[in-house]
Order: structure tokens, then sequence, then C-alpha cells
């Protein structure tokens, strides 16, 4: 399974996994061999208000679909991996609570998936999928000691130490959008205030830009939002930044500082030899990310820092899909060896 360990079969007797991505707005479906190639990969919808049922038949019928384009018959494939937005317990397969899907309520995901499908099936959260996706495929390859971010309209991340992702007493861990860098900052969605995502998110840029703007600060932000103030995101800000405008440019460089007082925190509490830095946030690129790793470098131990390598996500937006595809891998060979 390992970068340095892949497994020699001819073709037709690889062991292929089914890999599910099931988010809040759209469920990633993929067929994958133990190298981490795609066979075939299907989109859908989410139907998150639609109640339990949908969701399974929608994951049911994306299933049904890749297996048809990548003529593989259900009966060829080893095991299935879902990664689930959401805190579940790696070892029952039961999905406690997810926010984005408020339907999907203590459901044995696990045991439905292995009752329709007839495949041995394991769960894990959708964060720590993408983190095994990276480690297993991509830039994490061979580290032991990392931690994983999106930069999105969130932050989330998942956390390996010494090869072994750091799931928690209750699989919760590894939720390090919701640390507190503000007490007194804005109110976050998980109801405490001055969470890291509420400072350095995508959401939080576009926030300050729409404060600024009914302030009535002068930008060119507006033009690039079709001088509608409710379509100003951070991307219509990269936008008028790379334009030249002031705003934008302190506004990102803002942002970038607090992702850096963020970075700081959990390079003194983990030490990490990787920080792998994903999310589409992180796109914008050195105008964020150099006055983060500029913080993290006057915030952090120096030791600590000199020691920590930063790389962009290789995978992007299969990380998920391909970690939940190689978790399932990994725990049924478990299993076998037992
Ligand atoms: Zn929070």
């Amino acid at each position: 399974m390992h970068a340095g360990a892949r497994t020699k079969m001819p073709k037709g007797l690889e062991l292929l996994t089914l890999g599910i991505d099931l988010g809040g707005s759209k469920i990633l479906t993929a067929i994958v061999n133990p190298r981490g190639e795609i066979l075939s990969s299907d989109e859908s919808i989410t139907p998150a208000t639609k109640g339990r049922e949908a969701v399974i038949q929608s994951i049911l019928n994306s299933t049904h679909h890749v297996l048809k384009k990548a003529s593989v018959a259900i009966s060829e494939i080893y095991a299935i991996g879902v990664g689930v937005a959401g805190i579940s317990n790696p070892e029952t397969g039961i999905l406690f609570t997810s926010p984005n899907l408020p339907e999907l309520r203590d459901v044995p995901l696990r045991d439905i998936m292995q009752e329709r499908l007839g495949k041995k099936t394991f769960v894990i959260n959708d964060a720590n999928a993408a983190v095994l996706g990276e480690f297993y495929f991509g830039a994490a390859q061979g580290a032991h000691n990392f931690i994983y971010i999106t930069l999105s309209t969130g932050i989330g991340g998942g956390i390996v130490i010494d090869g072994k992702i750091y799931t928690g007493a209750i699989g919760a861990a590894g939720e390090v959008g919701h640390m507190t860098i503000d007490d007194n900052g804005p109110i976050c969605n998980c109801g405490n205030r001055g969470c890291w995502e509420t400072l350095a998110s995508g959401t939080a840029l576009a926030r300050e830009a729409k404060h600024r703007i009914k302030e009535g600060f002068r930008t060119s932000i507006l033009e690039y939002a079709e001088g509608d103030v409710e379509k100003v995101t951070a991307q219509v800000i990269h936008s008028a930044a790379k334009h030249g405008d002031s705003l934008a440019k302190e506004l990102i460089a803002q942002t970038g500082y607090y992702i850096g007082v963020g970075l700081a925190n959990l390079i003194n509490i983990f030490n990490p030899e990787l920080i792998v830095i994903g999310g589409g946030l992180s796109n914008i690129g050195d105008m964020l990310l150099k006055p983060a790793f500029k913080t993290a470098g006057e915030r952090a131990y120096k030791e600590a820092f000199q020691a920590v390598r930063f790389a962009s996500a290789g995978l992007g937006r299969n990380s998920g899909v391909l970690g939940a595809a190689a978790f399932a891998l990994k725990e049924v060979r478990k299993l076998h060896c037992k």
C-alpha cells in the first residue's frame, strides 16, 4: 500500500477498492487500485435534506455507476471505504452526527453498506480520509509526523503521529479549525468565539471585505463581484489583489497573518516534520502564504519552526476518495492477518 511496497499483480487480479467521499453537498465515488490510480469515478449531489434513505440510495446509485463505467463487478471489489463529513466511530462505523448532513444522526453506516453491497466496509471522517490520501499517494508520502490542513470556506485538518492517524477518544480529533485564536473574535458555527476558521478561512476573508465595503472603503473589489457586495468571495478578492487593489492585498495579508498564528500553535504542540496545506483558499499562493509562514516563524519555537517543511496538497479534490479507499484496503488486510 505504501509508496515503496507496491503490489505487483497482473491486470484484473488487483485488489480494487471502492472509495466514497460523502460530503454535505456532493458524493464522490471511485474505484481505486493499490497504487492510488482511479479506474472510474462519479460525482453526484448529496440529497442532504431528503432523509437518510435518499442519501444511502444516492451512494448505491453512484456505486453501480462507477462499477459499470470501469466494467468491474461488485464481486471484484475487495473492500469499501467511506469518508464522511462528521463525527463517526472508526471502530463501529456509526456516524454520530454531521453538521452538514443533519438527517444522518446515529446511523450505522458501515453495517448498512455491508448489508446492501455485501462487502466489508470501513467508515472514517472525511478530513482524516483526505489525510490518508495525501499520506499514501500525495504530498505526505514517507512522512511520519505531519499535519494536514485545508483552507477553504472553513478550516479542516488531520494529524498523523508516528505514521498513524490520530483520531482521539471518540474520533473527533483534528478539528484544528476550532482552536481559539481570539477569545473575543467572531462567533463560529460551532458556537465558540474566535475559532481559527472565523479569522483565517475564505469565509472570514470575504466577511472582512464586505464589512469594509459597507463602511465605504474605496476599493475595486466590487468591480470583480458584478457590483454586488453579496457576491464578494475569497476568489473575487484575489482577482482584485492581482490587479493591485490595496484593500484586497491588505485583507489577504491579514488572513495570512491569522493562518500563521494557527500554524505556530500547531508547530509548538505537535512539532511536525511536515504541514500539508490544501483547500481552495490556499490557491491564492504566496500573497497569502508568505505572511502566514513569516508569522509562524516569528511565533513558534525557533527549533520547531526550522524543523518543519510546508507542502501543497497534491491530490486536490480526490484526496478524500483515495484516502477512504486506502483506509479500507489497510483495514481489511489487518482483519485477514489476524
Ligand atoms: Zn468553531
